[in-house]
Order: structure tokens, then sequence, then C-alpha cells
């Protein structure tokens, strides 16, 4: 397990924290993925701390026109005829719950499918549609029986044995098997992450989402998108169902939405679903005003002409420089990543998961480097995930990169 010193941390400063001794760390991941503009963006900032001098809550009867503004700049960019959304969330784990109650109530259907080594967050529900079961021990409600795992799209440990181009992609065929032997019969929606975030970093093969729509359509299945840590930027497009053509009928938002870590979350979806009741779905903290302000900030930068062009450069930096460690390094079995999100799957000499290696990487590079990383604890836990905030420099980039390329080295 990752053991951290604990640090007195004084501030951040774009994607650097500075501690007690003044001594600075640089954030190689974005505090927990979240700090989509690092920990300081003036313009975030500016307009944050405006609207607490002004007002920061009412009655979520109030903050509609507020409310209106954020969404009408997030489905702006939305695919798929997503035109609305519902903001009375300020977690990703409610706004999954949100998503799949939408889900039970437009379809009248029952269950939820969902990827092995999926994350939907920690609440007892999301925690039961989450595809790792080591969470749901000790919780017997998190074990919904109406939630179904499927196999994910990991091409690098196949469930299958096979590999792309000739798997005949066995993960989305066996889904159809999931839907006839496992479900009740009565399905609602499946629910994916573009990019399986905790469970790895995997990014599913070319083609895997267009197979997955097909399934969806002809199941009568909604197909929800959390895009709780690909969206706002993260992959080069403001949400990565556009850079997969993912065609999805609802997309969850957290994390990155509050651009310096303030706690905000979304649900969008075509207006069709627009069904839940206010009494069925909201919380008292949920849009209230510095999270919606945060939110509508953080987009008036991310929607910035050339801004996510730059992310996009950025990330094929960041992509070249790790494939780099992966051809200089053994124990990189695989370098993977779109945009700024990536991961390395470190490997021992036979390709077996080294979990022991993997945190003595994540553990030097800050003991040793001043680098913040994180690993996997899903899956096989053995993925470093670089993601720095869309903010970073070419510099910073080059920066952690050297530092995890020191910090390779002396790990041998
Ligand atoms: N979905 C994904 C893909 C996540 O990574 C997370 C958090 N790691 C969640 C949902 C839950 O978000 P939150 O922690 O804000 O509840």
């Amino acid at each position: 397990m990752q053991t951290l010193t604990t640090n007195r941390f004084k501030f951040g400063k774009g994607i650097t924290l500075v501690d007690d001794a003044g001594t600075e760390y640089l954030d190689g991941v974005s505090g927990t993925f979240n700090l989509s503009l690092g920990y300081n963006h003036p313009h975030v900032v500016e307009k944050v701390q405006e609207q607490v001098g002004r007002l920061t809550h009412m009655s979520s009867t109030f903050t509609e026109p507020y409310v209106n503004e954020v969404l009408d700049q997030l489905t702006e960019h939305a695919p798929n005829g997503i035109d609305t959304g519902w903001m009375r969330d300020i977690t990703g784990s409610t706004a999954n719950e949100c998503a799949t109650k939408i889900a039970q109530k437009y379809t009248q259907a029952t269950d939820i499918v969902s990827l092995f080594l999926s994350h939907h967050g920690q609440t007892q529900f999301a925690t039961a549609i989450s595809g790792n079961a080591f969470r749901r021990k000790h919780f017997p409600n998190s074990t919904a029986a109406n939630s179904i795992h499927v196999p994910a799209p990991y091409c690098y440990r196949c469930p299958f044995n096979a590999s792309r181009p000739n798997c005949g992609f066995q993960c989305i065929e066996s889904i159809h098997d999931h839907l006839e032997y496992a479900s009740s019969g009565s399905v609602a929606c499946i629910i994916i992450e573009p990019i399986l975030g905790n469970g790895g970093n995997i990014v599913p093969s070319e083609g895997y989402f267009k197979l997955l729509r097909k399934l969806c359509d002809e199941h009568g299945l909604l197909l929800i998108a959390d895009e709780v840590q690909t969206g706002i930027g993260r992959t080069g497009y403001m949400f990565a169902s556009e850079r997969f053509d993912i065609q999805p009928d609802m997309i969850t938002l957290a994390k990155g939405l509050g651009g310096i870590g303030v706690p905000v979350a979304a649900v969008l979806m075509q207006s069709r679903l627009d069904v839940l009741e206010k009494h069925e779905h909201s919380f008292t903290s949920g849009s209230n005003l510095i999270s919606v302000t945060a939110a509508k900030s953080t987009l008036e930068v991310v929607s910035e002409p050339g801004f996510l062009d730059e992310v996009k450069l950025k990330g094929e930096i960041l992509g070249d420089l790790l494939h780099e460690l992966e051809t200089k390094y053994g124990c990189i079995g695989e370098a993977r990543g779109v945009g700024l999100m990536w991961g390395l799957e470190i490997v021992d000499e036979d390709g077996a998961p080294d979990v022991a290696k993997t945190n003595a990487v994540i553990d030097r590079a800050f003991a040793d480097q001043h680098l913040i990383l994180r690993g996997s604890r899903y899956g096989f836990g053995n993925v470093v995930k670089v993601r720095p905030s869309l903010t970073v420099t070419t510099d910073e980039i080059v920066t952690i990169v050297e530092r995890l390329d020191a910090v390779l080295a002396s790990v041998g």
C-alpha cells in the first residue's frame, strides 16, 4: 500500500504543493484527479471568491438560473442529442446513483450492468455497481441483486486470453450471455467509464464502443458514460464520449468540473430522460452557488479557443515520453493513455503484476523526487497513474517524466 509521509502542505500554486518547510512537490496526478486547472487557477479563484462574498447558498428552488447557465455550457459540447441535465449532486457517487435512478424510472426496468474493474463511487449503491468486489466486503447492502458485472475490455490482460484484432470482441459478446442468463430479464442500462480509471487506466480498443452502443440498442438499454475522471478536457476533448464516439444517453461528471477542487457534480441527458422529480434526488448542498460558480468558471477556461488543442498536444508529448520509458524499462509492461490520462502497468520478469514495485515507484517518487503519483488499488493494483492538471506546462511534463525516469532507474 502507498505510504506517503504526511507533510503539512501550506499552499498550492499551479501544479505544485508547498509544505511548511517551503519544499515544493510536483503533483503528477491533479490531487485526486480532480484539480483539472491546478491548485489556484486565477480565474476560478477570483470568481469563487467573488461569489463567496456575495451569496453562497440558497434553497435549490432559487438556484435554477445559475444551474441552467452551467448546463448550457456543458450541453453545448455534449454528443448524441444530450441537451439537458441535473445538478443537485456534489459527488460523482451520487451523480451515478442519479443516472441509474433515471434509467430505472424511464425504462421501468431494474437491473444495472457495469464492468469488472470499474469504479462508480462509494455510497452503497455506487459500490454495488462498481466492479471491484473487495470494496463490497463488510457491506451487505452494497451487493445489490440487480447489479450485473461483465468482463472489462482489458486487452493487456484479456480475460478471454485473446488478442486484438482477432479476438472477436469476446468482452462484448459475453455481455449478451450475461443479459440472458445473469439478469432478471429487466435491464435498465449499462454504465461504463470510457477509460477505466481506478481499474488501471484501461483504454478500450478501437471499435469497442460502437459494438457496445449496438448492443444497447438491440436490448433497449440506456448507455451511461461515467465521465467523472475522463470529462472536462482530460482526454483533450470536453468529454471522452466525443473522443471515442461513444454516443451515450447520459454522461455523469464530478471531479474536474470543480476546476480547483471545489466539489460539484452533474448528470447530462437527452431531454426525454428528464423524468426525476426534485424530491426523488436532491441534496442540501447540491447546486450551492460556490460549486456552481466553480463549474461555470472552470468551463469558461476549458472552452477558451485553443485550450483543448493544447491539452491534446501536451497529451501527445506526455505519451511519447512515457512510451520512451516503456522501451527503456522492462518493468513497464505497457504505457497506455489518452490526452493527459496515462497509466504505467508495472510487471515482473514473467509479466505478472508487480504490486511491490508499483508501490515502491510511488513512494520513492514522493520521498526522493518530490513527485506526487498515485497507484491503482483496483484490479491487479499494479498501475502507476500519471495525470497532471490540464494547465501543466510542457516543461513540467518533461520534469515529471525525468523524475519518474530517475525513480525507475533506482527501483531496478
Ligand atoms: N466515478 C469514477 C469514474 C470515479 O473515479 C469516482 C471517484 N474516484 C467516482 C465515480 C466517485 O466520485 P466521488 O468520489 O466524487 O463520489
